[in-house]
């Protein structure tokens, strides 16, 4: 019978929510998630999974059972012809990534970090940008889900076609994800491109750089008209990379975060810290080849709190020229660097941020420097209005203040989503205090 630990304290990475929950499940097959599922029903218990434990929101957390999946972390098929990988839900990118070089495979696209889990990833509807590549659930072709009354469905777009459709971006709320099968692509190398910009150069040509580059995003420098273009591309040229301990480290990392804890106390310093990073940073070009993982993951920096919507393509312009004239008109409101734009291709998974749009996804940033809370309000409230003005949608991972009624408008999908969820979860044994408000 499997053993549920007491005493075990939740946090995800940033430091942000946590939770005690009363027995903490390591399970080692399906046999002992169906036994954890079956305690949970005896005991009216809630159940949830975590994954990598990053989401930057409560999404995971639970006072009653908590089953991490890090023991069903083992690829279980690899189909060459089909380029397709079947793996346990609990693998974590980092892993994956290793294990299809070895197969001569890749991920096409995947997110700035990869010590997350596979199920946990398209739990939120992770993304990273390139107008031809939808957000990562895309990538799942089939996957297994074990139901709150320990029934086991196979679904993909042939099988239980409709669950699937829900269950690639699942929020934690349908069931145990087991395994899931991910379309994979030959191992490619990538040539990454970064020059310094302007944002007005690069909204008046967005289409040239979608174009020009097939994994392109920016990063803008809030209070400034800074911004540093990314150009990620296929290539054949062999690995090469200059990057440097004193300007990666000692100044992008340790200096910048004693800067932004000064700030806190004289916030007036950030757009001053925000022009200088540039100059220092940024302001030039820099190329480097990698395989392809090593360049779609990046330090993501230290502690922080984050929002990030994805607005119809055709809206971004617009919105991102009123984040910078309400920053302009309220100066005493701060914002950290970056905001970075990404882009995805529309989908029709039914939670999908992408849902039957092209999108333009837009992070903006706070950090905790050595772990403070620096106020971030008013930014937070702006942004959210001019996203929801947009006809946004928000991540699911990250902060959001919205409720059911804004995703029934949001999401043509959401009542069959929650019909569907209803269906395999009767009782809500996977419900938390995050999924109450998105569904009730
Ligand atoms: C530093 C950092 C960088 C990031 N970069 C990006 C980025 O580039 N793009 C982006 O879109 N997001 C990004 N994120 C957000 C991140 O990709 C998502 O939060 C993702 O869901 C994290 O995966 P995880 O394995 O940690 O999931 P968790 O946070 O552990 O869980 C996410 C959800 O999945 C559920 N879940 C996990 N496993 C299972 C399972 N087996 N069965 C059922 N439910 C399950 C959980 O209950 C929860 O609802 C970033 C986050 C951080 C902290």
């Amino acid at each position: 019978m499997v053993q549920g630990m007491e005493g075990y304290q939740f946090q995800n990475w940033a430091l942000t929510y946590s939770s005690n929950p009363e027995l903490y499940f390591q399970p080692t097959s399906i046999e002992e998630v169906r036994q954890i599922l079956e305690l949970a029903r005896q005991r009216g218990k809630k159940v949830k999974v975590v994954g990598g434990g990053h989401s930057p929101s409560d999404i995971a957390c639970t006072e009653d059972f908590m089953i991490r999946m890090d023991k069903m972390n083992k690829v279980l098929e690899v189909d060459k012809k089909k380029r397709q990988a079947t793996v346990e839900a609990g693998i974590f990118l980092c892993d994956l990534n290793e294990e299809l070089a070895r197969h001569g495979l890749a991920m096409s696209n995947l997110g700035a970090v990869a010590e997350v889990a596979a199920a946990g990833v398209i739990g939120t509807g992770t993304h990273n940008t390139g107008i031809e590549h939808g957000i990562l659930p895309t990538q799942v072709v089939a996957l297994t889900l074990m139901t709150a009354g320990g029934e086991i469905l196979k679904c993909s777009d042939s099988l239980n076609e409709e669950i699937f459709q829900a269950a690639r971006l699942h929020l934690g709320s349908l069931g145990v994800i087991l395994d899931l099968t991910i379309q994979c692509v030959p191992a490619f190398r990538l040539h990454e491109l970064q020059f310094p910009s302007t944002l007005t150069e690069v909204l008046d040509n967005l289409d040239f750089h979608m174009k020009k580059s097939e994994y392109f995003r920016f990063l803008w420098f809030p209070h400034t008209e800074n911004v540093r273009v990314i150009y990620q591309d296929r290539t054949d040229k062999p690995v090469q990379s200059t990057s440097s301990w004193f300007w990666g480290y000692a100044v992008g990392y340790h200096l910048l975060e004693f800067l932004l804890w000064v700030s806190t106390f004289l916030p007036r310093m950030v757009p001053w810290i925000n022009q200088i990073f540039f100059s220092l940073l940024s302001s030039g070009r820099d190329e480097r080849v990698d395989c392809s993982h090593r360049i779609f993951t990046y330090e993501c920096l230290f502690k922080q709190h984050v929002q990030d919507w994805a607005v119809p393509m055709g809206k971004t312009k617009e919105a991102l020229l009123q984040l910078k004239a309400w920053l302009e008109n309220n100066q005493a409101v701060v914002a950290h660097f970056p905001v970075e734009v990404r882009f995805a291709r529309g989908d029709n998974i039914l939670l999908s941020p992408c849902f039957q749009k092209d999108s333009c996804y837009m992070n903006i940033i706070m950090y905790r420097p050595y772990g403070k809370e620096v106020p971030r309000d008013q930014y937070w409230a702006a942004y959210e209005e001019i996203m929801q003005n947009a006809g946004g949608r928000p991540h699911w991972a990250k902060a959001h203040s919205c409720t059911r009624k804004d995703f029934q408008r949001m999401y043509p999908g959401f009542q069959k989503f929650c019909s569907i969820r209803e269906q395999l979860d009767p009782t809500g044994m996977f419900l938390n205090s995050y999924l109450e408000k998105v569904f009730f």
